[in-house]
């Protein structure tokens, strides 16, 4: 998709902070952090949203979730849960048509935002 901004993440177009990358998914951080390390998760194939997806496809990118999540955990004792959050239109706040999951660490001091 040309003008996809998170294919052109994919691609390395544009700055990102990667944090994982294989042949399925790229994991780079949130360019707006809702908490300190929150992290999208984005196939590597543009597909807009859930509906999108295959079940081939979305056996290969929810298995890696898990994996991300905990390394993402691992990476600060002070992480104490996390919000797995994958929005889906636009009046479920969807703003990027390129699916993708936020991982967002939550900390014991931070303020509950959800
Ligand atoms: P929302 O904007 O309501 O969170 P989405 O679930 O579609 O909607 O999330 C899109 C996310 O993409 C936002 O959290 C936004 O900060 C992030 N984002 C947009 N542009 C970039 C970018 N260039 N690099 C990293 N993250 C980005």
């Amino acid at each position: 998709m040309d003008d996809c901004i998170f294919c052109k993440i994919v691609n390395n177009e544009i700055p990102n902070y990667t944090v994982y990358e294989d042949d399925i998914v790229k994991a780079f951080l949130d360019i707006s952090q809702t908490t300190p390390g929150h992290t999208l998760v984005v196939p590597k194939k543009h597909v807009a949203d859930i509906y999108d997806y295959n079940a081939k496809m979305a056996e290969q990118v929810f298995a890696r979730i898990p994996k991300i999540a905990r390394a993402i955990k691992n990476s600060a004792p002070d992480i104490k849960g996390m919000n797995i959050i994958n929005n889906n239109g636009r009046i479920a706040s969807q703003s990027v048509f390129h699916s993708h999951f936020h991982l967002i660490p939550r900390y014991s001091e931070d303020d509950g935002f959800a």
